[in-house]
């Protein structure tokens, strides 16, 4: 089963994997394969001053729409979405590869789309 790992805490939000996908799909105004969220910014209340006492979080979650770019891996290329990430901080591939990408020293989501 293949998926998409996002190391998120490297996220800019800078929406190119928004942008890229959209064009992919070639979807109408307001429908997305891949939708950047924010979260924040706010301060948590009774951390002390570091980056933990801060929460800015962008995660950019894959839609119903997302096809995982199969035309696109058929031909051997990269899923649209993960070829234009900026930060570098998307992969794609079989979930049991992805998963051993998951050490616990950063933040990531694994999203398995239908296929
Ligand atoms: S894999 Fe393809 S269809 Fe799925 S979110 Fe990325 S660009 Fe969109
Ligand atoms: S392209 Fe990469 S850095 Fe930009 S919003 Fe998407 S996941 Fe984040």
């Amino acid at each position: 089963m293949k998926g998409i790992l996002i190391n998120y805490d490297y996220c800019t939000g800078c929406h190119s994997c928004e942008v890229a996908c959209k064009k992919h799909l070639d979807l109408p105004k307001g429908e997305f394969g891949i939708k950047l969220s924010e979260t924040g910014p706010y301060a948590y209340e009774g951390k002390p001053k570091g980056p933990d006492k801060w929460e800015w979080t962008w995660l950019p979650v894959v839609t119903k729409a997302c096809d995982l770019c199969a035309d696109r891996v058929e031909k051997g290329k990269m899923p649209m979405c993960v070829q234009h990430c900026q930060a570098w901080c998307m992969h794609y591939g079989e979930v049991e590869d992805l998963v051993k990408q998951i050490d616990g020293t950063t933040r990531f989501a694994l999203f398995a789309p239908k296929q």
